[in-house]
């Protein structure tokens, strides 16, 4: 299933742990294993800290470092940071789901982060039953 999800900054994190859930639960699957992956090569899904705010912002900060938007680019575009960002990160996640549950740990959630919007991003969710 696809999901569509709108940002509203050029970079951010947002929590999908309950819209994904949610789009699980609606299929009627109570258990096997979530895929979530975004075709995308300016943004990631990863899994994240989920109470602190803050800690985003650390993250963000943390990867602007790695790859500073001021830097000079061998890239045509403008966007070669956030690129190299979505690559670090990775493009999908896979949780375990239990009786409608997905098995994070306390402190994760699944996080759509955004490099180079806002823009309105697909996230494809799938799971394999089990
Ligand atoms: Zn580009």
């Amino acid at each position: 299933m696809k999901l569509k999800i709108e940002t509203k900054h050029k970079s951010e994190m947002i929590d999908i742990t309950k819209t994904v859930t949610e789009a699980v639960i609606k299929k009627g699957i109570k258990s096997g294993l979530v895929t979530v992956f975004v075709p995308h090569t300016t943004a990631s899904i990863i899994l994240f800290e989920n109470i602190d705010p803050q800690l985003r912002r650390d993250f963000l900060e943390a990867l602007g470092r790695i790859a500073p938007a001021s830097q000079t680019y061998h890239h045509q575009g403008e966007n070669a940071a956030a690129h190299i960002k979505s690559a670090l990160c990775g493009a999908r996640v896979v949780v375990p789901m239990e009786n409608a549950k997905l098995q994070l740990g306390e402190w994760q959630g699944i996080f759509l982060c955004e490099f180079d919007g806002p823009r309105e991003r697909t996230v494809i969710v799938q799971v394999i039953n089990g």
